[in-house]
């Protein structure tokens, strides 16, 4: 058992690394990892208490798991919420909110420019179970006000968005949410909990992949949904057991320590960005940069507002190009002459990535839905992770300064 209480009021650096829940007999400063399927009942009144939900008690891992329970209470911490479920990935958060939500008839509002598998989620399989669904301007809340209709239940926002960085208004989306009598929920992905607590302007449920940033070293896949603790025991928790969608414990055990350093990490990844950002802007080659530390962001100010003034990790920029195809050529060509960046497709991790969008994430869209969604051929996004910011821009230059 630990043997202090932690005082109320600490700061998220600290919460961060110090909550966690109950220790074990040993006294071990690092939070043990529970790997369990099942946990040993002394006796069998005791299991049928535990499972008819009158006593508190671990009984399997599908449902709950010490380890996973520390994540939960470590994530809930730093998001101010008040309770969380630990998710096998963040897709699975995604589908276990809305299968604890939503019914046939239901209606969704969801920002067109979310994580492409979550469009194909809402609109493609829930599709399939008659729930319908509006996609609606990221950035314009009176499109999110007009697509209320009387039986919407849930509005779904990722800001910013991946790869353009487009960023919504958390508090006017709750209030058109709750006018409507519908929950908020928001991706806090791309800004963590470190540069962006969701909850605090007014949305009901946040989404993570821990495969990102609260990792932070690319080595699992995991997910969560933080909101209250009626929400998860009476919408959340009777899924799960059905279900299964439940988070392994090495993974949690894995995010729990990631966690730790998120702050840190997040601040030093973001300044890095933004020096990168600054630089990209200067280059000739470069025809545009999409970042919401630069003044030139649609929409710096609401940013900076709410994401603690940084404008997070990941950059995208469009190379120049006279067409569609010699844009793409220079991406690749940048790409290419990469030596310490990463040509991969993940982000959130101390190794910075590279990736061409059109070719890749958004590859399975039409030339015309890449085109509306603004996912050009020379667009190319970087994440930026915690190399040298020297070593990165020479990187990048190396392609840059060769084009034609
Ligand atoms: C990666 C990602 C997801 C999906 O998370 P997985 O852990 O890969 O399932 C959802 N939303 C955003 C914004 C992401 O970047």
């Amino acid at each position: 058992m630990s043997a202090k209480k932690l005082p109320e009021h600490l700061h998220l650096d600290t919460l961060a690394v110090r909550t966690a829940v109950a220790k074990s007999q040993f006294g071990e400063n690092s939070e043990a990892l529970y790997m369990t399927s099942s946990f040993v009942q002394p006796d069998a009144a005791t299991a049928a208490r535990r499972f008819a939900g009158e006593e508190e008690g671990y009984i399997y891992s599908r449902f709950t798991n010490p380890t996973v329970a520390s994540m939960e209470q470590r994530l809930a911490a730093l998001e101010g919420t008040e309770a969380c479920i630990g998710t096998s990935s963040g897709m699975s958060a995604i589908l276990l909110m809305c299968m604890g939500l939503l019914k046939a008839g239901d209606h969704v509002i969801c920002s067109q420019s979310v994580f492409g598998s979550t469009i194909k989620l809402i609109a493609g399989e829930f599709g399939k179970f008659g729930v319908q669904s509006t996609f609606v301007s990221q950035t314009d809340v009176a499109h999110w006000q007009a697509a209320v209709q009387p039986n919407t239940k849930l509005l779904f926002a990722e800001t910013p968005t991946n790869p353009l960085t487009e960023v919504c208004d958390i508090r006017a989306l709750a209030d058109v949410a709750h006018a409507a009598g519908a929950l908020l929920a928001v991706d806090n992905c791309f800004c963590s909990p470190a540069l962006q607590q969701p909850a605090k302007m007014g949305a009901d449920l946040i989404i993570h992949s821990g495969t990102k940033y609260l990792d932070g070293q690319g080595r699992v896949i995991a997910g969560a949904i933080c909101c209250t603790k009626k929400l998860i025991d009476e919408k959340f928790m009777p899924v799960m057991r059905s279900a299964g969608m439940s988070l392994s414990p090495f993974n949690a055990w894995i995010v729990l320590k990631g966690m730790e350093t998120l702050s840190i990490r997040m601040r030093a990844q973001s300044d890095a960005a933004l020096e990168l950002a600054i630089w990209l802007e200067q280059q000739p080659k470069v025809a545009r940069v999409y970042y919401p530390g630069l003044a030139s962001h649609p929409q710096h100010a609401l940013a900076m507002q709410q994401q603690s003034g940084m404008g997070g990790a990941v950059v995208s920029f469009d190379v120049v190009g006279a067409s569609p195809e010699a844009g793409r050529a220079n991406a690749f060509h940048v790409i290419d002459s990469t030596c310490v960046m990463s040509i991969t497709a993940n982000l959130g991790d101390t190794k910075t990535t590279i990736t061409h969008p059109a070719t890749t994430s958004h590859g399975r869209l039409t030339e015309v839905q890449r085109q509306a969604a603004g996912i050009g051929q020379g667009l190319i996004r970087v994440a930026v992770g915690l190399e040298h910011i020297d070593d990165l821009k020479a990187d990048l230059a190396r392609g840059i300064h060769s084009l034609s």
